[in-house]
């Protein structure tokens, strides 16, 4: 069964066809890091971790690029450093909210059992790609310069508003903003704007200034995933005005005839029947969900809804998350511990694969995986010459889509972990500090945390 997606461009389910199979290309945009991202901004996060996941299965793990950016440069995080660190220079100040809220964002979604994507690309890192952009842009005829800024000429692209299926001409008519009287058109957007000598700026041939938000994607996405790529995401809100507007950038400045071909989007949360908003006091942040459950149940209650619906974030869905995991645990065997080696020890449960290769439905996997438990805890069917085969594909279905319990519900072979230690230690002693993260990772992942000690030793322990 081939993998369909369903694509906001053509507004249909279509076979999934990588440019490359040797390079499955994805982006999609991450955090704009001023402060604890919240509940609903976890919903992108887990659902292109799954298809990250499911890529990676069906691809191989390392014919696939996943692009994930940091938004470090924003008018919203000027005003937070301003805030927080009022006697610091502002540079400095910045550099104190960006770096700690995308730590924070980071260990989220690491307990939300998120793979770190292959590249994350913070925008402060790739000012001199935009300027090349914007640059490209003008020298095409889709930018200008006007007053204090530089703006993408939204009539020079005949076909602007593909994405959205908005109509220039509708646009205009219902534009309820008087036209800056700089802008030559009021659907023309802000590339670069430049910075009072107190604002963060870079130098440009403009002029010293900040770029866009929407310049920002295009130009990371190009520069680690090419000018035409597979596939992009993010939430439906981003669908108009920034994805359209990283589309006019992109195929403008390269002269293509798309950016990325399939474009999907995944539906809005709401808390408790409400939308969340700070002034109703039920704005949940990830962080406030991890302190009291595991960061699989919150990612099991996101996936109970298929990606492109609304989800209804309750209390209950995090109870019935917390049932059906800990039926599903009990039959979980890592793949380190693994049975014979008479079937594929790497094959999952072929309707879960068939669920999540139907436009990634998740609900649908979850009722196999049910039914799947069901049958596993069924002492008639346990003495089948495939119980453990389907132990395995049960297991293997579990860790694809980042559901593997991390309490160890197996016993700890103390043996191997010692050698896990002495490797790592031999690994630092050669300096290669790449081999001994990833030794380290390798065990907590098993559930050990280790520690080093002050002598020279390591020792360990489990997590519970
Ligand atoms: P932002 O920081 O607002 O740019 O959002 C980061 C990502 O979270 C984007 O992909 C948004 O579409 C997504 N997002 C923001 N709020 C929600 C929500 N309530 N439900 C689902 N996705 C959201
Ligand atoms: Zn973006």
């Amino acid at each position: 069964m081939p993998l369909r997606l369903y694509n906001t461009l053509t507004r249909q389910k279509e076979e999934f066809q990588p440019l490359d199979k040797e390079r499955v290309r994805m982006y999609v945009c991450g955090p704009t890091v001023y402060d604890f991202a919240h509940i609903g901004n976890a919903r992108p996060v887990i659902v292109f971790d799954v298809l990250f996941r499911l890529l990676r299965h069906l691809y191989g793990e390392s014919h696939v690029t996943y692009v994930r950016n940091i938004t470090d440069v924003d008018d919203k995080i000027n005003a937070r450093a301003l805030r927080d660190f009022p006697d610091l220079p502002l540079n400095d100040a910045i550099r104190n909210v960006t770096e700690k809220t995308a730590s924070q964002f980071f260990a989220d979604v690491k307990a939300l059992g998120c793979l770190d994507p292959t590249v994350q690309p913070r925008a402060t890192d790739n000012i001199p790609g935009m300027i090349e952009m914007i640059r490209a842009l003008i020298a095409r005829g889709h930018a200008y310069q006007a007053g204090s800024e530089v703006l993408f000429s939204v009539p020079s692209m005949p076909d602007y508003g593909a994405l959205s299926q908005r109509r220039l001409e509708d646009q205009q008519a219902g534009a309820r903003v008087a036209v800056d009287a700089h802008k030559r058109d009021a659907a023309d957007f802000v590339l670069w704007k430049l910075s009072s000598p107190e604002e963060p700026g870079w130098d440009s041939p403009w002029g010293r200034g900040r770029p866009g938000w929407h310049i920002e994607c295009s130009a990371m996405s190009s520069r680690y995933l090419g000018e035409v790529f597979d596939i992009h995401g993010g939430g439906l809100d981003l669908i108009f005005p920034h994805h359209e507007n990283e589309i006019a950038q992109s195929r403008c400045a390269f002269g293509t005839s798309v950016m990325a071909r399939t474009w999907m989007h995944n539906g809005f949360l709401q808390v408790e029947g409400q939308k969340m908003s700070k002034s109703l006091g039920n704005f949940v942040t990830i962080n406030d969900v991890l302190q009291e459950w595991p960061g699989e149940f919150a990612r099991y209650s996101m996936l109970l809804t298929h990606y492109r619906q609304p989800i209804d974030w309750t209390r209950s869905k995090l109870i019935e998350a917390r049932s059906s995991l800990q039926k599903f645990q009990k039959w979980y065997v890592p793949l380190e511990i693994g049975f014979s080696a008479d079937y594929d020890q790497s094959a999952v449960d072929v309707e879960v694969l068939e669920s999540l290769q139907d436009d990634l439905s998740t609900p649908e996997a979850f009722s196999a995986l049910h039914r799947l438990a069901t049958d596993l805890a069924n002492p008639a069917l346990q003495s089948r010459p495939d119980h453990n085969k389907r132990l395995s594909e049960f297991s293997r279905s579990l860790d694809l889509l980042g559901l593997a319990p991390r309490k160890q519900l197996v016993d700890i072979d103390a043996t191997r972990v010692d050698a896990f230690i002495s490797a790592r230690l031999e690994a630092r002693k050669a300096k290669n500090w790449a081999e001994s993260d990833r030794i380290r990772d390798e065990l907590a992942a098993m559930g050990i945390a280790i520690k080093d000690n002050k002598d020279g030793t390591t020792s360990w322990e489990v997590k519970r």
